[in-house]
């Protein structure tokens, strides 16, 4: 295919797509890379790292599936209640993981694949601040900013190459940009910050999910002090753009009200 071409078709790409978007917060959206491309991405990517991680199973993984399955099912239901959102997760499979590392991190890729990392069962204490976590995990895959993000981080160490061209002759490379956009790597560098404005999104997006699936968003609050009370360890996904926390808790606080009418209490 010839440059003009190439052009043409990401424009025409670009304007199909630009008509979406994002659930609750309803900013418009330019995810390029084809959502099928991310999913089959998710599927291998999440299946080696199971392979290459602990998994555990107890009680906390019990945990973490429970909450897991309660929120994957909440946000089922209110996303096919909505046309336009339906498509968002019409092939999502639903996993939920609890495996052995001391990083402070979560993440959840395309198709709602979520794994828990041990290190932050000492931060979310309890159901519920699973559940805040998960929200805001859940909403990170549900919005598209992986694919925000991954296509930006392929512009940008890449140099622009197409997906497809990307994936056949720098399989390795392409995986990397893949695992950063999600926050799956704990390797300085190759990790690509969420921005401010996706962490924002998430952090509403979640307080919604987390007040459908019956678990009061206050308590969102109390799980983002003890956050920034946390100077131990690795926090990869958390606190990869060092958003101040004082400015987390006071917009989280702006937004409760609003989470609040989703929720019913169990
Ligand atoms: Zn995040």
């Amino acid at each position: 295919m010839n440059m003009s071409k190439i052009i043409v078709s990401a424009l025409l790409v670009a304007f199909l797509v630009s008509c979406s978007k994002v659930p609750i917060t309803n900013r418009r959206q330019m995810a390029l890379l084809p959502e099928s491309t991310l999913m089959t991405m998710s599927l291998t990517n999440y299946r080696d790292f199971l392979m290459k991680h602990t998994s555990v199973v107890n009680n906390q993984s019990s945990m973490v599936k429970k909450v897991g399955n309660n929120m994957a099912k909440a946000v089922e239901v209110f996303m096919k209640q909505n046309k336009k959102y339906a498509k968002r997760i019409k092939n999502f499979k639903w996993e939920f993981n609890l495996v052995q590392d001391k990083a402070v991190n979560a993440w959840c890729m395309p198709g709602g694949k979520v794994v828990v990392y041990t290190g932050l069962l000492a931060i979310t204490k309890n159901e519920t601040g699973l559940a805040v976590v998960m929200g805001h995990e859940i909403a990170h895959a549900i919005a598209r900013h992986g694919n925000e993000r991954m296509s930006q981080g392929l512009l940008t160490q890449m140099g622009g190459l197409a997906l497809n061209v990307a994936m056949s002759s720098q399989p390795e490379q392409t995986k990397k940009v893949f695992m950063g956009a999600y926050g799956a790597t704990t390797t300085v560098g190759l990790m690509l910050p969420f921005s401010r404005m996706h962490e924002s999104e998430a952090d509403k997006m979640g307080l919604v999910f987390m007040a459908l699936a019956g678990y009061n968003p206050n308590a969102a609050v109390k799980f983002w002090e003890r956050m920034a009370a946390n100077k131990s360890g690795k926090t990869p996904e958390f606190l990869s753009t060092h958003p101040s926390d004082v400015t987390r808790i006071k917009k989280i606080k702006e937004f409760l009200p609003e989470a609040m009418k989703y929720y019913k209490g169990k």
